[in-house]
């Protein structure tokens, strides 16, 4: 796709990955269409981008058909509850918008000869029995769980988008999205980095589920933004898994970030969630090679710059 004074269309634009996306693109020069129906989306996410004139939104919900005037170059859903909390509170719209609203934008993309990009996760793993996880790694899911939600609506979602790739010959390109955080997280979204620096900065405790001997591997925002606008221009016609390869258990991460803010919070053990995958960590061989990427941003400097944004 060429690079400059496109027309991308983003769902889930008021959400944390989708407004940075916004952003990445409108300062590359493109106009950008951004949909979000605010379940868990927030317009503090996205009222700076308003100023800028290649700027536009429409509040609706992907799940049901889309109409947009003009032309697009490109359709980029990334709609979706992403937290295993928002996932149990919302599963029947998780499961919608995997499946019926990457339909509807995968037939938006369709009729407008745009280029298709399905935001995928690290969850089509499951609880992984290999890692790192490669691209070829089939996965180990429970679909009646109650992480099945989301994860079956990505599976479903991918398979899907290969659908369309390989029987309408369109332009597909699927990211993986390993763990990610940054700003514009919502302290209440329940994962692992915004809890343990809320409860850090507050001097409560840190809630470790389980004995926080389980792993993740976590990307900061501007290195996924930067590996998903690479993939973008790129030729890569098959997922493409973007994360940090730096994996660390959950105790680590409570200690790092309780050392980071300053804080005296106890850490405290709480039982571990249904399906919590044991260990998370990317192979991003297929990155490196197809993208020229790899992450540059460091566990810390990354929690660092979170932690300013939490306090402010
Ligand atoms: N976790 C935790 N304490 C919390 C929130 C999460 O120990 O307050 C653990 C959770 O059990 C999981 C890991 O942190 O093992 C990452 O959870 P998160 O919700 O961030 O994302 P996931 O990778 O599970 O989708």
């Amino acid at each position: 796709m060429k690079k400059r004074g496109r027309t991308i269309l983003v769902t889930g634009a008021a959400g944390f990955i989708g407004s940075h996306l916004c952003e990445h693109f409108l300062g590359r020069g493109d106009r950008v269409i951004g949909i979000d129906n605010f379940i868990t989306g927030r317009i503090e996410n996205i009222d700076h981008l308003f100023k800028d004139s290649g700027f536009s939104f429409v509040r609706a919900d992907v799940t049901n058909f889309l109409h947009v005037p003009g032309r697009l170059d490109a359709v980029l859903h990334f709609a979706s509850p992403a937290s295993p909390v928002d996932y149990a509170r919302y599963p029947i719209p998780t499961l919608k918008v995997g499946a019926l609203g990457t339909h509807k934008a995968l037939g938006l993309a369709k009729a407008k000869g745009a280029l298709f990009m399905l935001a995928s996760t690290s969850e089509v793993y499951g609880d992984p029995q290999v890692n790192p996880q490669p691209e070829t790694y089939w996965g180990n899911v429970n679909p009646i769980g109650p992480r099945g939600v989301y994860d079956e609506a990505k599976r479903f979602a991918e398979a899907m988008a290969m659908a369309y790739q390989r029987y309408h010959r369109m332009q597909v390109r699927i990211v993986r999205i390993f763990n990610t955080f940054g700003p514009r997280m919502r302290k209440r979204d329940g994962r692992a980095v915004p809890n343990f620096i809320t409860q850090a900065l507050r001097g409560t405790p840190i809630t470790v589920f389980g004995k926080g001997r389980q792993t993740r591997s976590l990307c900061y925002i501007s290195d996924l933004v930067d590996g998903i606008s690479r993939l973008v221009d790129s030729n890569a016609d098959s997922p493409v898994n973007i994360g940090n390869p730096h994996e660390v258990t959950m105790l680590e991460l409570a200690q790092t970030i309780r050392r980071l803010a300053g804080s005296r919070s106890k850490i405290v053990h709480r039982p571990l969630p249904v399906d919590d995958p044991q260990v998370r960590r990317p192979d991003i061989s297929v990155a490196r090679k197809l993208l020229s990427w790899k992450p540059k941003v460091s566990l810390e400097d990354g929690l660092k710059s979170t932690i300013a944004y939490f306090k402010a």
